[in-house]
């Protein structure tokens, strides 16, 4: 018998999974991809990153996330004979106000958590069918939801708010912040490694297809560029990043625009892709030799120059910044960029260890690190935490 925790993070269009022993080794890590389309793909690694055989499928094995897990699951079955799942660990977007700690999940709290769908609809539905598919799979074993805003749930109330009649903050209308897990992970690693520097003011950037970045003061989340919703802030594969409401309003009133086309347009369309009318994917832009790529490339950098300084303003200075996500970790380019202009800052980098993705990119008296993410350990850890505290 191979007793293992599950990790679980279904979006709308994808699903990692994550698989460890109760020891918190990794096993196995699972991506899906572009599920519900033709071109849906599965990649399967083990411990080491090699990639594990896939069995032959058919095309509706990756329909829906449901059926993406079903086909995971059987690979890994197949690799781990006798396994026995005996947690699974979700990642859910939203907690809301009242959920930071990792919890158990029951009726009473899923339901509390639909509620907040209307908060994060683009991923909070997709977290929860992700639990559903986990209970049908596996009856009776405890499913435990981790939440990207719980790592934000200190801010002071200036980095909280919006400057709206109060009776909407109250009803929930909040900076909450995401990517949590990411930077949890980020501030434990520092919290192992680098004491000094976590003891200090750490903006972290995460930098994937979402993107944003956090300020850090003494292992503390202080402010974060994502928002209310995770369109604020940074410009982002697809989606805008800030945005003045008033082109919103102007777009309502003159362009017709509804809710759910302004939705698509925020969400789906703009980024990285509608800015560059070529692609959502730093690696095709990079290799573009289209103006609208370079441009497109320009904004992002800039935005996060411009994001770096506002967010060491809120600290009182900057010790230290750390990129992370598959853009942080892997596009010497990018980081190159954004640090190009700050060197009023204290932020100056070795461009040789920036081509060679070294850990500490540093030349100047502000600490630049390159830190690998891993949100699948934090689920696996929380999930391993709760159930030594339910009854054997
Ligand atoms: P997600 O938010 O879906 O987890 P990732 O963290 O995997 O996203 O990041 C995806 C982004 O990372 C894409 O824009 C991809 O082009 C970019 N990326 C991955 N590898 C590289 C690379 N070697 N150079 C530049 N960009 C890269």
């Amino acid at each position: 018998m191979t007793r293992a925790i599950l990790t679980l993070n279904s979006g709308s269009s994808s699903l990692k999974l994550g698989l460890f022993t109760e020891a918190l080794e990794t096993m196995a890590l699972a991506h899906v991809d572009r599920i519900g389309r033709r071109e849906a793909a599965m990649k399967i690694r083990d411990a080491n990153g090699a990639d594990l055989p896939m069995p032959p499928h058919a095309p509706n094995d990756f329909n829906t996330n449901a059926a993406a897990l079903r086909t995971a699951l059987e690979v890994f079955r197949q690799d781990f004979p006798g396994l026995e799942v005996v947690a699974v660990g979700h990642r859910v977007v939203h907690g809301g106000k009242s959920h930071g700690a990792p919890v158990r999940l029951t009726e009473e709290i899923m339901k509390d958590l639909a509620r907040l769908a209307a908060f994060a609809p683009l991923h909070q539905p997709h977290n929860l069918a992700g639990v559903r598919a986990a209970v049908d799979t596996f009856p009776g074993v405890p499913n435990i939801a981790c939440f990207d805003t719980a790592f934000h749930h200190g801010h002071p109330f200036v980095a909280d708010t919006f400057a709206l009649p109060r009776r909407y903050y109250e009803k929930g209308l909040r900076r909450y912040g995401f990517h949590g897990l990411s930077y949890h992970y980020i501030n434990g690693e520092l919290e192992r490694t680098e004491p000094a520097l976590h003891a200090g003011r750490v903006v972290v950037a995460h930098l994937g297809s979402g993107a944003s970045m956090c300020a850090i003061k003494g292992g503390q989340s202080m402010d974060s560029t994502m928002g209310f919703s995770a369109i604020d802030g940074l410009p982002m594969g697809t989606r805008t990043g800030q945005i003045d409401p008033g082109v919103l309003l102007y777009l309502m009133d003159e362009e017709g625009l509804d809710s759910h086309a302004i939705s698509d347009l925020l969400y789906k369309e703009s980024g990285l892709l509608g800015m560059s009318g070529i692609s959502n994917d730093m690696r095709t832009l990079e290799g573009s030799d289209e103006p609208a790529a370079e441009e497109a490339i320009s904004y992002f950098a800039y935005r996060i120059r411009r994001e770096i300084g506002a967010l060491s303003a809120a600290m009182g200075g900057l010790d230290g910044l750390v990129f992370c996500g598959g853009i942080g970790e892997n596009s010497a380019n990018i980081r190159a960029r954004v640090c190009e202009e700050l060197g009023w800052l204290g932020i100056e980098i070795d461009a040789g260890a920036n081509l060679g993705h070294q850990r500490d990119i540093s030349k100047g008296k502000v600490r630049v690190l390159v830190i690998p993410t891993n949100e699948e350990i934090v689920i696996a850890r929380a999930a391993a935490a709760v159930l030594e505290t339910l009854p054997a």
